[in-house]
C-alpha cells in the first residue's frame, strides 16, 4: 500500500483509539492531532535510518536556550513532498487543510531573533545532510500570548502543550540525574525530527523535560500534608515550566541558572555516555563533538565539560582543557550592555560550587597565560571572575576556539571595540558568520505564489536547495510582463493579509495603500518609537492640510515587549493611542490606517513578510547585531527603509542603495558625535518634532495615569541615572528618517520602477539563505561532513 493509503488507515483507528469517534466528527484540532500521528508512523523508521548514517563520524550539537519553531505541519509535508496528495485526502473527507493547519499552536520556545535562527539552522543542516543535532529546553509555557487591553500589552501563559505535541516522542529510556547543591533532578528527554528538504535527511531536536527523582511522597500524603507530599516534583518541575521572555535583557536569577545548566549539563551526559558506548576514553571527544553555545545561555557547559573530565575521568588539566576549548565554539549575538551575562558568585557558589571552582581554577590559569605573555598589567581587562560577577562572555571566548559575530558590521565591532582587548590576544578565533533565513519556511511555504512565479521563469526548482539561483532572474527586472505578475501577487498577499487582519484586529485596511511593516520584538534600540513620532507627525501634516499629496500609507506593527520592560510596553501602549486617534479621524480620508497585530509569532510573520511592501529596519547604527527579519522582508522583494546597521548594510550591499531606502547616523557618525550630543536642539529647532514629542506629555493621549509617557519623553530630554539623553538617537535622525520616507511615497507611485526596486531584492538575496551560513559553520567552525 502506499503511504497515502496507510495514512488513512491510521487516521481511521487514531481517531477512534484516542478520540472515542470517526475522523470526520473530530474537531480541527484532533483532527490535527491525528493526522500528525499517521505521519509520524510513516515519518519514524525513516528517521532512526537517517540517524544511523552518521555513525563513527563527526556531528555538530547546537546548544540554545531558544527554538523558535513555529508550527511544524505544513513544513514537514512540503519537506516530504507529501502537502499536494494530504491535501487531496483531507478534500475526500471535505475537510479544508488550513483550518488543520491553523489548529497546530506555534512551538514558541523562543523570544525572537536568536531562537528563530536556531530554527532555521536546523531546517538548514537537515536539507544540505549535515549532522546537526539541536539541544534545549522543553518548555511547558513557551513565549507569552500576548493580547491587549485599554492598549496595554497583557500576558497570559502559553499553553501549547495542552493537547500534547504530536511531533514529540518521549525517551524515557535515556533519562539523566542532574545535580544541584539543593538537590538532584530527573532530566527527561522529548525528541523531535527535522526533516531536510526532500526528506533524505531527518535530524533531532532533543528538548529535556524537568522531573523529580521521587514525584510523591506517600508517607507525607499519608499524614495528610498534601502539598509536601508533591512538593519535589513541583520543586523540580518548575525548571522547564516556563520560558524566560527577555530579548537583549539580561535575567539574573536564580531559576534562570538553573534551566542554563540543567539542560547543559544533561545534554553532556547524553553526549559523553553515547561515546563511551563506541570509545574506551573521552581522548577523542573533541573529534566527533563539535559543540555551538548560541549565545551565552550555555556557556556553562565550559566549566561542566571540565569537572567531568577532571573529576569524573581523572584527566589531567591541560589535557582536559585542550579537548574542551576544542569542543566548543561560540556566537556573540549582542554588544548592549544590559544583555550581556554576569553571574553573580554568590549564586553560582550557592547552587554549582563544583562548577564554580572550575571558572575559579580556569580564571587562574587564564591570569598565569597572561603573565607568560608578558601582559601581567592588563589581566583585569580579561578576567573572568570580576568582582562579585561571572562575565560569561569572556568565559565563553577564553573556552572555546571560535567566536562568531552574527554580521559584518557587528563582528568588525566585536574585534575593533567590545571585544578588541581579546581579538589582540587570539585573532584567529574570531570570525564573521552572517546570519541567514530558510527559503522553504519564509518563502516556499509563505508565498506559495511567488515561489510558483521562481520556479516557472528558472525552469527549475533548484532555488529551493540553492538561493543563488535567484540572481539568474535579475535579468527580467526590466520586462515589464514579469514585473506585472510580481505585482498582482504582491497585492495578493496583501488582499490576504487585510482579510485575516479585518478577521483578527477588527481593522479595515486599504489593500492598494502602501503595507509599511515594523515587526520584531519591542526594544528601544529597535526605535518603534520612531516610527510612531514619523506616523503622528504624518497625521498633524494632514490635518493641517488635507490635501497633502500622498499615497495611502498603512503603518502595520507587530511584536511583544518583555512583561518587565516597562518602556517597551509604554511604547505598545504609545502606538495603539496613536492607532486609536488616527483610524477615527474622519478628516484624514482614511489616508492613513496604523494596526498593532495582536500575538505576532512565527505563524503571523509568515503572513506578513510576503504582503508588506516596506520593510522598517530602523535601529540605531551599532545596535542590531545583524537582524533576520530584514531577510524575509527582502526575499519577498520588499524594500528596507532603515539604517546601515547589522545585515542591512549586507542587503544593500547586495541589492543597491538605490533599490532601498537608508537614513540616518551611521556607526561612524555616532562614535564622532557621542560626546557632545545635545537631542534638545533637534527637539526645538527640526520642524514638527516637539509637537509629536509633546504629545506625550501634553494631554493629547492617555497612558492610563502610569506616567510611562512621561518617562519615555524625559528617557529622550533628560535621559537617566544609567543613561544619557536620547541614547538610541531618535531626535537627530527623524529628520533624516521623515525624509526617507518621502523618497519612499515618491517611487511607490511609479509602478513599474517599484516592482524593479522590488524585483532585484528578492533576486539578490541569495547570500542571506540559512544554507550559506550553516556550509561556513559545517566548514569553518565544526569541520564536519554531509551524509
Ligand atoms: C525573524 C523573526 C524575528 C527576528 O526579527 P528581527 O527583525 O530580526 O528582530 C523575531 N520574531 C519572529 C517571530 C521572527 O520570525
Amino acid at each position: 500500500m502506499d503511504y497515502k493509503g496507510k495514512i488513512q488507515e491510521r487516521i481511521k483507528s487514531y481517531s477512534l483509539t484516542t478520540f472515542g469517534k470517526k475522523f470526520i466528527d473530530c474537531n480541527d484540532k484532533e483532527k490535527y492531532i491525528t493526522l500528525v500521528k499517521g505521519l509520524m508512523e510513516e515519518i519514524v523508521p525513516k528517521w532512526n535510518n537517517s540517524l544511523s548514517k552518521y555513525h563513527g563520524k563527526k556531528k555538530a550539537y547546537y546548544f540554545s536556550a531558544e527554538y523558535l519553531m513555529g508550527r511544524a505541519l505544513s513544513n514537514n509535508l512540503i519537506n516530504m513532498n507529501w502537502k499536494s496528495e494530504i491535501k487531496g485526502l483531507l478534500e475526500e473527507y471535505q475537510i479544508d487543510y488550513n483550518k488543520i493547519e491553523e489548529a497546530e499552536d506555534d512551538a514558541g520556545l523562543g523570544n525572537g531573533g536568536l531562537g528563530r535562527l536556531a530554527a532555521c539552522f536546523l531546517d538548514s543542516a537537515a536539507t544540505l545532510d549535515y549532522p546537526l543535532m539541536g539541544y534545549g529546553l522543553r518548555y511547558e509555557y513557551g513565549i507569552f500570548s500576548q493580547k491587549f487591553i485599554d492598549g496595554f500589552q497583557v500576558e497570559k501563559h502559553d499553553n501549547w502543550l495542552e493537547f500534547g505535541d504530536p511531533w514529540s516522542i518521549r525517551k524515557s529510556q535515556d533519562k539523566v540525574v542532574v545535580n544541584f547543591s539543593d538537590g538532584d533532578v530527573l532530566a527527561i528527554p522529548y525528541d523531535t525530527p527535522i526533516i531536510g528538504y526532500g526528506g533524505n535527511t531527518i535530524n533531532t531536536l532533543r528538548l529535556w523535560k524537568a522531573e523529580a527523582i521521587r514525584p510523591f511522597d506517600l508517607e507525607e500524603f499519608n499524614k495528610q500534608n498534601y502539598d509536601l507530599s508533591v512538593k519535589d516534583k513541583n520543586d523540580a518541575e518548575y525548571i522547564s515550566k516556563v520560558l524566560y521572555p527577555n530579548d537583549s535583557r539580561e535575567e539574573g536569577k536564580i531559576l534562570r541558572l538553573k534551566q542554563q545548566y540543567f539542560f547543559v549539563s544533561a545534554s553532556l551526559q547524553d553526549l559523553i555516555r553515547k561515546h563511551l558506548e563506541n570509545y574506551d576514553n573521552l581522548d577523542n571527544f573533541h573529534s566527533l563533538h563539535g559543540i555551538q553555545l548560541n549565545d551565552t545561555h550555555p556557556t556553562v557547559a565550559i566549566p561542566e565539560m571540565m569537572r567531568i573530565l577532571t573529576d569524573e575521568y581523572d584527566m589531567e588539566w591541560d589535557k582536559a582543557w585542550n579537548i574542551t576549548v576544542k569542543t566548543f565554539a561560540y556566537t556573540n549575538h549582542t554588544i548592549l550592555q544590559e544583555a550581556l551575562e554576569q553571574w553573580p558568585i554568590k549564586l553560582y557558589k550557592s547552587l554549582l560550587p563544583r562548577v564554580y571552582e572550575m571558572i575559579e581554577k580556569i580564571n587562574e590559569k587564564l591570569i598565569e597565560e597572561l603573565k607568560e605573555k608578558g601582559m601581567s598589567q592588563k589581566t583585569e581587562n580579561y578576567e573572568i571572575i570580576s568582582g562579585d560577577n561571572i562575565k560569561m562572555a569572556y568565559l565563553a571566548i577564553y573556552g572555546t576556539h571560535s567566536t562568531n559575530g552574527v554580521a559584518q558590521v557587528h563582528t568588525d565591532i566585536l574585534t575593533e571595540s567590545e571585544l578588541n582587548n581579546w581579538y589582540k590576544l587570539y585573532p584567529e578565533r574570531f570570525n564573521n558568520k552572517t546570519n541567514g533565513i530558510t527559503q522553504r519556511r519564509w518563502l516556499l511555504k509563505s508565498n506559495p505564489e511567488l515561489s510558483d512565479l521562481i520556479t516557472d521563469l528558472l525552469g527549475s526548482d533548484k532555488w529551493i536547495t540553492n538561493l543563488e539561483e535567484l540572481k539568474k532572474l535579475e535579468k527580467y527586472k526590466d520586462d515589464e510582463k514579469i514585473l506585472n505578475k510580481f505585482l498582482d501577487i504582491k497585492q495578493k498577499k496583501k488582499n490576504q493579509v487585510a482579510e485575516y487582519i479585518k478577521e483578527n484586529e477588527g481593522v479595515e485596511i486599504d489593500p492598494n495603500s502602501i503595507f509599511d511593516i515594523q515587526i520584531k520584538r519591542f526594544h528601544e534600540y529597535k526605535r518603534q518609537l520612531l516610527n510612531a513620532f514619523h506616523i503622528l507627525d504624518l497625521y498633524y501634516r494632514l490635518k493641517d492640510n488635507p490635501d497633502l499629496d500622498m499615497v495611502n500609507r498603512t503603518f502595520i506593527f507587530g511584536g511583544k515587549a518583555a512583561p518587565g520592560y516597562e518602556r517597551a510596553k509604554g511604547v505598545i501602549k504609545f502606538i495603539n493611542e496613536i492607532k486609536e486617534l488616527v483610524n477615527n479621524d474622519k478628516d484624514i480620508n482614511e489616508k492613513i490606517k496604523v494596526v498593532l497585530v495582536t500575538n505576532y509569532g512565527v505563524s503571523y510573520g509568515e503572513k506578513l513578510f510576503s504582503a508588506a511592501d516596506i520593510s522598517e529596519q530602523i535601529s540605531t547604527a551599532g545596535k542590531e547585531a545583524s537582524g533576520t527579519g530584514n531577510m524575509k522582508f527582502m526575499l519577498n522583494g520588499t524594500p528596507t527603509i532603515g539604517t546601515l546597521d547589522g545585515a542591512n548594510i549586507e542587503i544593500v550591499e547586495e541589492a543597491g542603495e538605490e533599490n532601498n531606502f537608508i537614513f540616518g547616523l551611521k556607526v561612524e557618525d555616532i562614535k564622532e558625535i557621542e560626546d557632545s550630543y545635545n537631542p534638545t536642539k533637534y527637539y526645538k529647532e527640526v520642524k514638527g518634532l516637539k509637537r509629536v514629542m509633546d504629545s506625550l506629555i501634553d494631554g493629547t493621549f492617555s497612558d492610563g495615569d502610569t506616567g510611562i509617557f512621561k518617562e519615555l519623553h524625559d528617557s529622550i530630554l533628560k535621559g537617566a541615572s544609567w543613561h544619557s539623553p536620547d541614547q538610541y538617537y531618535l531626535m537627530k535622525d527623524f529628520d533624516s528618517y521623515r525624509e526617507a520616507h518621502k523618497r519612499v511615497d515618491n517611487a511607490f507611485r511609479n509602478r513599474r520602477d517599484w516592482a524593479k526596486k522590488c524585483w532585484i531584492n528578492m533576486a539578490n538575496a541569495g547570500k542571506f539563505t540559512s544554507d550559506r551560513t550553516i556550509e561556513q559553520y559545517a566548514k569553518e567552525i565544526w569541520d564536519i561532513k554531509k551524509a
